[in-house]
């Protein structure tokens, strides 16, 4: 067995020392998959993604068991900006992007935060261009003035000028039209085929991202309790009344 890209073995979180908001969650990531983390709200999706991008301590959030280590490192002895520089991307719930900037600038700050120089810039410019030409139609418009779905592309967009080696996404169908979420995880998927992008993403929209992750980890109430193949958790019946606390 390779080590995965990314372990996640029996985590446990609180929030402001009292909130117990993970009590027991793992999951693995191998280089090229893509795995989906499932679960109704409030189950610790968020939290278990901030954990992962060591960005629980901005949250007055910390860990107080369990170890995640990405590609062989102790993520908690990194900040998640040298994470980052490390390939550790992550694409923040409600398509943060920085409102007042143009959407080019907006995607350059991704390359600035891992120390891009100009002619990387202008290559990883074009390549985020090629995947999401609609972001090129609106690089000089100011990205607050651009729709939801553009929005959600551009900070994608932004966490690929990092060149991330996983990419972490929370919850991008958020919001967006079902034929928006449909175009992201299709250009997600193809990354991901053309280039072996490692992805790990939360998701409420369990039908969308059944049909396009390798595999899926299932949270309620703070931990993790299924894990499968995308393909046969497609077919369980019961995956509604897992995921609904009815088991
Ligand atoms: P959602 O889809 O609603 O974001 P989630 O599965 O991502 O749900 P989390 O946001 O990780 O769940 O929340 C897990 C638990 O931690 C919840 O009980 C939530 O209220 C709590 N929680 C989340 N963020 C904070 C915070 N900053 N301070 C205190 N408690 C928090």
């Amino acid at each position: 067995e390779p080590v995965p890209l990314l372990a996640v073995n029996a985590i446990e979180a609180v929030y402001g020392g009292a909130i117990v908001a993970l009590n027991g969650v793992s999951l693995t990531v191998a280089a090229g998959e893509i795995v989906a983390l499932l679960g109704p709200n409030g189950a610790g999706k968020s939290t278990t993604l901030k954990a992962v991008s060591n960005l629980l301590p901005a949250q007055r959030g910390r860990l107080i068991a369990g170890t995640i280590r990405f590609d062989n490192a102790e993520v908690n002895r990194h900040s998640a900006s040298a994470l980052v520089r490390r390939g550790l991307v992550q694409v923040l719930e409600g398509r943060h992007c920085f409102r007042s900037l143009s959407t080019e600038d907006n995607l350059v700050t991704g390359g600035l935060a891992r120390g891009s120089s100009r002619p990387e810039l202008a290559r990883d410019l074009e390549r985020v261009y090629a995947i999401f030409p609609r972001l090129r139609e609106k690089r000089k418009t100011i990205a607050g003035l651009t729709s939801g779905g553009e929005q959600q592309m551009t900070a994608i967009g932004r966490a690929l000028m990092s060149r991330p080696r996983l990419l972490v996404l929370d919850e991008p169908s958020m919001g967006l039209a079902p034929l928006v979420v449909q175009d992201i995880f299709e250009r997600l998927t193809a990354l991901n085929m053309s280039e072996g992008l490692s992805i790990l993403l939360a998701e409420q929209n369990t039908a969308v991202a059944l049909r396009h992750a390798h595999r899926a980890v299932l949270l309620a109430s703070g931990g993790s309790v299924l894990e499968g193949r995308a393909a046969e958790l497609r077919g369980r019946a019961d995956l509604k009344d897992i995921y609904l606390g009815r088991t």
